[in-house]
C-alpha cells in the first residue's frame, strides 16, 4: 500500500509538468510505467495546458496568471488529489476503449 501511495503521487508531480509545459507532453517518458498510464498522463496534462501571452491559467479553479514554475507549484500543491483522481478516470477511459478495439 505504502509503495503504491508513493508511486501514484509521482502521478501528479508528471501530470503537473506536462500541464505547466515543463516537459512536453509527446517527450513524456517512463520505464516504470505502463503505456496505457503514459498515455493518460499526456491527455491530463496537455488538457490541462491553458497558456495565454506565455501565463498560465489553472482551469480547475481559474486562477492565475501563473509563471510555468508558479502553475507547476499551484497543481501539486492544491490539485494533487484531484490530479490523481483525472489521470485515473483517464486510465480507466483508455482501457475501455482499447477493449472496444
Ligand atoms: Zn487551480
Amino acid at each position: 500500500m505504502a509503495r503504491r501511495g508513493l508511486f501514484k503521487s509521482r502521478l501528479a508531480v508528471y501530470v503537473a509538468k506536462v500541464a505547466s509545459g515543463m516537459v512536453r507532453a509527446e517527450d513524456f517518458e517512463n520505464r516504470v510505467l505502463a503505456r496505457h498510464v503514459i498515455e493518460a498522463v499526456r491527455n491530463v496534462g496537455s488538457q490541462l495546458c491553458n497558456s495565454r501571452d506565455g501565463a498560465f491559467f489553472c482551469p480547475i479553479c481559474s486562477r492565475g496568471p501563473f509563471t510555468k514554475r508558479g502553475y507547476y507549484l499551484h497543481l501539486t500543491r492544491l490539485h494533487y488529489s484531484y490530479l490523481l483522481f483525472l489521470v485515473d478516470k483517464e486510465v480507466e477511459r483508455i482501457l475501455k476503449v482499447s477493449k472496444m478495439a
